[in-house]
């Protein structure tokens, strides 16, 4: 089956990503010193990372087996992340999903506990989310 480059070729952890330092830097040292915000807003044009690096994210703040506020990728959570297999990564298309409505079923479908550690809604286009939406999903008051 046919993947796209940018796929095939997404790095795996923060290490890979290029010329985005300040922000896997802090996010790696974040992760090590289990000092994580609740929200996390990456900002930038196109082909810039942000989806890269909140993969990366969503991975090494779950894996069994981090190094350096690195993912393994080799553990149950990071394979099943990857896969989409764990629901704890749920990702949000902003762009038409930009209500309360939408927010609050996405809450609702959501299970109760956490079965790799922390849940994360990895938001593509997030600035399009509604200001009510945006505080029903609690990135904003
Ligand atoms: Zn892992």
């Amino acid at each position: 089956m046919y993947k796209a480059l940018y796929r095939k070729y997404r790095p795996r952890c923060f290490s890979d990503v290029t010329g985005q330092e300040h922000v896997t830097d802090t996010l790696r040292r974040q992760i090590e010193h289990g000092r994580l915000s609740h929200a996390y807003l990456f900002v930038g044009t196109r082909g810039t990372g942000k989806t890269t690096c909140a993969k990366i994210l969503a991975r090494a703040v779950n894996c069994q087996a981090p190094e350096g506020g690195e993912p393994c990728n080799k553990c149950a959570s990071c394979v099943g992340i990857e896969s989409g297999g764990i629901l704890d990564v749920l990702e949000l298309d902003a762009a038409s999903n930009n209500g309360v409505d939408n927010v609050r079923a996405l809450r609702e479908e959501a299970l109760p506990e956490s079965l790799a550690g922390f849940r994360l809604l990895p938001a593509e286009l997030g600035d399009q989310i509604g200001d009510y939406a945006a505080v029903a999903i609690g990135i904003s008051s």
